[in-house]
């Protein structure tokens, strides 16, 4: 078995400006909701990190090793305030986005975030229509904070949850975080109305696979959309490793093998996991039994489709969850630019984009960064 070896972590990765021609008359681009980046991709997610600080030690996303007191989390001004942020997802709104995600680190950690939310919720896309808007949380401040997040207008949640067992859990989180308490939180999120609720269990071979089959009990004929992730080999500091990784292939295999399982169609393009419907007695998929997915991001990239960009904590714009570089938007906002200038800057950027890590992977193995470069990290521009 290999050694773990941990790089040193230094968050102040380099930026990419912005492309001069994104302010000059003769090829500014107006946003008018056709955007497409370099391989034809449109725009149409948002990710919205909004602290890189979180209240868990997930050993594959903040190993607490690297993510100690000492570790530089952002300073409070270095964070686009809930105006900044709202201006620069008007703007992504204008382009194409029809759905934004808040996320982070633990979002709920930011103070006052039904501010955002409200101010989010109030955004309509070209044709008049309000946000799908969500929230990715580790559910921990969820039973205190689900009625209040509906309120503002958020309209669901996805919880991620990686077992059912007590001690299986703490040791996931770190942080000896009870599963208890997560639980209540989904429950306080279901009487919100903050449905459908997804439930995100990221798999480490050797870890939590043990806890598969009991997670799609309890879930199972709940209403809740249990979504098994692929240990992936996101930012730098969590010692990644194939033979870590339990193929979703594998895991609809076990659970077909107790609950037969039938393959649903995608719900829309872009999406990122692949549906399987719970069977009933005729072998037809039951609805009242619900559903589960499987996102695939290692043994099946979804690349060709990926309508995603991730907005950081700090307002640089990342084209690739395995991106090692982000354009520096807050510069721009705090610079003076008008909304139109913004719109054609992150008109150009998109326009210029190739990303597509995850087939690269698959052509070349994993780490096809350049010598010297390094992936961000999960918990800074979220998932
Ligand atoms: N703290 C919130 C949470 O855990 O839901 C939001 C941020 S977290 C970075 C977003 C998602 O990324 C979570 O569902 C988490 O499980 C997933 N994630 C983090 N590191 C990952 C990794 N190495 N592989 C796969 N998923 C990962
Ligand atoms: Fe925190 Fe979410 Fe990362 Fe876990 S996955 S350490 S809860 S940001
Ligand atoms: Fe999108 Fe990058 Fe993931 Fe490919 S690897 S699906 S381009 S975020």
């Amino acid at each position: 078995m290999s050694e773990r070896v941990i790089p040193l972590v230094d968050q102040r990765i380099p930026t990419l400006s912005v492309p001069a021609k994104a302010f000059e008359a003769a090829s500014r681009i107006s946003p008018n909701g056709l955007l497409a980046d370099g391989l034809g991709r449109p725009l149409r997610d948002l990710r919205i990190s909004v602290t890189d600080r979180c209240n868990f030690r997930c050993s594959y996303c903040m190993p607490k090793e690297i993510f100690d007191k000492d570790y530089p989390y952002l300073p409070h001004s270095h964070l686009l305030s809930f105006e900044e942020i709202t201006r620069v997802a008007q703007q992504f709104v204008a382009h194409g986005v029809q759905k934004i995600r808040l996320t982070g680190g633990e979002p709920l950690l930011r103070k006052n975030l039904e501010i955002l939310i409200e101010q989010l919720a109030a955004l309509r896309t070209p044709e008049g229509q309000p946000l799908d808007l969500t929230l990715t949380t580790n559910g921990s401040l969820l039973a205190r904070k689900a009625k209040a997040l509906k309120a503002a207008g958020l309209q669901r949640v996805t919880v991620s949850l990686d077992g059912l067992d007590d001690a299986v859990f703490r040791q996931m989180n770190d942080m000896d975080f009870p599963v208890a308490d997560v639980l209540e939180g989904i429950e306080a999120a279901k009487a919100a109305g903050l449905g459908p609720i997804k439930v995100n269990m990221v798999v480490k071979r050797g870890t939590n696979e043990q806890e598969i089959l009991p997670m799609v009990r309890h879930f199972r004929g709940t209403g809740v959309v249990l979504r098994f992730i692929e240990y992936m080999d996101v930012g730098a500091t969590n010692g990644w490793r194939m033979d870590e990784v339990l193929p979703s292939a594998e895991v609809i295999k076990r659970i077909h093998a107790e609950l037969p399982l039938v393959q649903l169609d995608p719900s829309s393009p872009g999406e990122t996991a692949e549906r399987w419907g719970f069977a009933g007695a005729d072998g037809q998929h039951d609805p009242s039994l619900g559903e589960i997915g499987v996102i695939s991001s290692v043994t099946q990239a979804f690349c060709s489709d990926c309508n995603r960009a991730r907005l950081s904590t700090e307002g640089r714009l990342y084209l690739c969850l395995f991106a090692t570089q982000g354009h520096d938007l807050r510069s721009l906002i705090r610079g003076g630019a008008s909304d139109a200038d913004l719109a054609s800057a992150i008109g150009h950027i998109w326009q210029g984009r190739s990303d597509r890590y995850s087939e690269l992977r698959s052509e070349l193995g994993p780490d096809t960064s350049a010598p010297g470069q390094r992936r961000v990290e999960m918990s800074y521009i979220g998932g």
